[in-house]
This record gives structure tokens, C-alpha cells and sequence, in this order.
């Protein structure tokens, strides 16, 4: 038996959880955020139930990762740091170099640097976690573990756009998609909830948190995806836009005054959604408890949010010509009956009808009806398990 770390390096925050692995059981979890800011807050849940919490300012990635190392020995959760024989990191963008996990050389971390173009906010962190994590156990298998990876099977027609052919042959500029490793394991899951082989299934997976994309997954390749270039094109999401006329940038910016495009995309990123259409929140639930209490600009934004979900759901009945199932995860995903009532009420045409008294908090498998002729899941997605199946996988590997 041994140890392995699944670690999702942000911005300005460190995700990780630990597993015994090949058990595959979840040993300790944590997260550290605001880092680089002032009072981090550091915290651990591990053993039976048990949580520490601590408030301290923690300047970088490199000592975030150090604290961890630490506070695992400290907690008992570890007896010394060689238990941990593999980390995998999660890494936003991987352009069209990395098709799949690698394990990290240096060549590979130069690379995913290189690749911060595509992804100036997260893949700087992600490399930062690497470096830092084989900083303190430089021995240990490295993985990376890429975003973009299961949409590395997109056929041209799908991520290609209408511009200059000479943006995409010179430049790269072309849609590259997301969520990619928690879009595999639930098209997968769904599967063998379905009880027929991946490739024989055509699927439709809605991975909704704060972040969302769709996916179209043919056989058990991606074959089109909502979002693009970045991850803040496609379906409206907590604070991010989803897909608006790029015309809108400089009309907006002159109207505001705002003069740099930074600044700009900023509140597209972060400022617009759910949080900016209803001016409440950016958490759905929140936006549902407005509702409730009448607030209308809450419920635009829901029905805003529901509605780009269907459309990109109803793209992709005809780009795959047909689908089996679809599913929804992650905390909208799973957790919202009434984001996925609204969803797929609102396009029963398609033949799809959800049984209610399976669409419940907290649902697993099948939700549809025996006579829904598209079927509809919830599964419950993770992505960290992935990271740290491919750690493994790769490590067997050699
Ligand atoms: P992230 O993209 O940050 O990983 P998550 O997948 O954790 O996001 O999803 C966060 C979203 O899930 C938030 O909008 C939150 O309100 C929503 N959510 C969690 N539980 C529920 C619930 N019971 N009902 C509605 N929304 C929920």
C-alpha cells in the first residue's frame, strides 16, 4: 500500500486530497486559500470526521505546500513523507502538446509554462504546485493530469472557428474545452450504470458547479464541448458569461471607460453569471433562496442558467445525431433538482421525462422515467480519483 496526493493548484489556492492507494480510499483532504493574501486559511479533514483549521499568512505555493507536508506529520497522518509515493497534478490547459497524463520531466514542466498563454491565471499555479511539491520530495512520481486532454478528440469541424485560418496555423487559436477529466469518468460511469460498453453510447454530460461545460461524447470521445479557447466561453456560469457577442467588448468599454481589456475580461470571468444577472450571489443556492422570496432578478438568472444549459444540451442531440443519455454532476449537477427539472422539463420534446420521485437530493444512477427515451443521470463526479488512478497507472508504468 501506499500514498497518493491529487493536488489542484489555483490562483491563489491548493486543493488536495490524500489516498491509500490501490484501495483508493480518501486517508485526508484539504484546502489552502487566499494564499498570497493576508490570513490564509488552512484546512485538514482527516480520520473520523476530524477537522483542523488554521489562519496564517502563507505568501506562496511553495510554503502552502511545505505547511501541508508538514501538518500531515504533525496530525499523525503520515509517519514520515516517503509514504506518499506519487503526487498527480491537475493542469488547466495542455494545448495541443498533451493528449493525455504525463509524468512530469523537466521538459514537461517547461512546457505547461509555455503554455500559460492559454491559461495565464491557473497553469502559472499549477506549475507552481509541482515545483513546490518537488521541492520537498524530489524522488516522488510527478503526474500531470490536463484539463483538455479528453477533448483532445475533437474533430476539426468542432474546434476550429470561423477566423482567419492563419490564427489557428500560426497562433493556436482554437477551442480547447475543460472539465475534460471529470467529463471521461462520468461519460464512463454512466456506462456502467447503464450496463453497455462506453463505446457503443452516445452521451450528453453537463458538468455544472460554479464553473460549467457541456459535453457531446461519442463512444467515449469528447466530439464537441461549450467551452473554448478559455473557460469562459459556452454555457452561463457562477460568475463567468459563457458565450456573448465579442462585439460587446469595446462598446462596453468605451460606455464604462474601462480602458484596458484586462480589466474587461475580468468581470466577464468574474463579475458576470449567476452573480452579475441576479446581483446577489454567485452560489445557485442563494440565487434559488431569492427566488423563493420573489426576488426577480434571481429568478432571470435561473431561468437564464437553465436555458443556456438546454441549448447547448439540444446543439448536441445534433451534433451526435441522437443520444442515449444525458448526465448531470458537480454541485449544481448533482445537488439542484430544480436546476435539473428546469433543464430537461423544458425540452421534453427530445424525449426525455424525469422521474421525480428519483430526482432527489442527493441522487445516484437513472433519474428518467422507464419510458424516457433519452435517459437522464445524475453521477456524482471525481476528478481527484482520476488524478490519482492516473498517478498510479503511469507509476506501473515506470
Ligand atoms: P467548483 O466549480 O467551484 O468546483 P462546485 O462543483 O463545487 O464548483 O459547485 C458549486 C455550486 O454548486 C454552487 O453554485 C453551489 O451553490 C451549488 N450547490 C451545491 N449544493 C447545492 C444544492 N443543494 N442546491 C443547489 N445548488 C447547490
Amino acid at each position: 500500500m501506499s500514498k497518493t496526493m491529487s493536488m489542484n493548484a489555483g490562483s491563489s489556492s491548493l486543493k488536495w486530497q490524500l489516498y491509500e492507494m490501490p484501495a483508493e480510499t480518501v486517508i485526508a483532504k484539504g484546502i489552502v486559500e487566499r494564499i498570497g493574501l493576508k490570513d490564509s486559511i488552512f484546512t485538514v479533514k482527516y480520520g473520523d470526521g476530524e477537522k483542523f483549521e488554521k489562519v496564517i499568512d502563507i505568501p506562496n505555493h511553495d510554503l502552502a505546500v511545505q505547511m501541508l507536508l508538514d501538518e500531515l506529520i504533525n496530525l499523525g497522518i503520515l509517519k514520515e513523507f516517503k509514504e506518499i509515493t506519487g503526487v498527480g497534478h491537475r493542469i488547466v490547459a495542455g494545448g495541443e502538446y498533451f493528449k493525455e497524463s504525463v509524468i512530469v520531466s523537466d521538459a514537461v514542466l517547461e512546457k505547461i509554462e509555455e503554455l500559460s498563454e492559454l491559461a495565464p491565471l491557473h497553469n502559472p499555479a499549477n506549475a507552481a504546485g509541482i515545483r513546490a511539491f518537488k521541492k520537498v520530495l524530489p524522488d516522488i512520481t510527478s503526474v500531470a493530469v490536463f484539463d483538455t486532454a479528453f477533448h483532445s478528440t475533437m474533430p476539426e469541424v468542432n474546434y476550429r472557428y470561423g477566423i482567419p485560418k492563419e490564427y489557428y496555423d500560426k497562433y493556436k487559436a482554437r477551442k480547447y474545452g475543460a472539465h475534460g477529466t471529470s467529463h471521461q469518468y462520468v461519460a464512463n460511469r454512466a456506462a456502467e450504470i447503464i450496463g453497455k460498453p462506453v463505446d457503443e453510447l452516445k452521451l450528453i454530460t453537463a458538468h455544472i458547479g460554479n464553473g460549467a461545460s457541456i459535453t457531446a461524447v461519442r463512444y467515449g470521445q469528447s466530439v464537441d464541448t461549450s467551452m473554448g479557447f478559455t473557460p469562459l466561453a459556452g454555457v452561463m456560469m457562477g460568475t463567468r458569461s459563457g458565450d456573448i457577442d465579442p462585439s460587446l467588448f469595446p462598446y462596453l468599454m468605451k460606455k464604462t471607460g474601462i480602458t484596458d481589456v484586462n480589466d474587461m475580461l475580468d468581470i466577464l470571468n468574474k463579475k458576470s453569471g449567476l452573480l452579475g444577472v441576479s446581483g446577489i450571489s454567485s452560489d445557485m443556492r442563494d440565487v434559488i433562496d431569492a427566488k423563493k422570496e420573489g426576488n426577480q432578478d434571481a429568478a432571470l438568472a435561473f431561468e437564464i442558467f437553465t436555458d443556456r444549459i438546454r441549448k447547448y444540451i439540444a446543439q448536441y442531440f445534433a451534433v451526435l445525431n441522437g443520444a442515449d443519455a444525458v448526465i448531470f454532476t458537480a454541485g449544481i449537477g448533482e445537488n439542484s433538482n430544480a436546476v435539473r427539472s428546469s433543464v430537461i422539463d423544458g425540452m421534453s420534446w427530445f424525449g426525455m421525462k424525469i422521474d421525480e420521485s428519483k430526482n432527489v437530493v442527493g441522487a445516484d444512477g437513472i433519474i428518467s422515467t422507464p419510458d424516457s427515451k433519452v435517459k437522464v443521470l445524475v453521477v456524482p463526479t471525481d476528478e481527484e480519483l482520476v488524478i490519482a488512478r492516473d498517478v498510479e497507472r503511469l507509476k506501473r508504468m515506470g
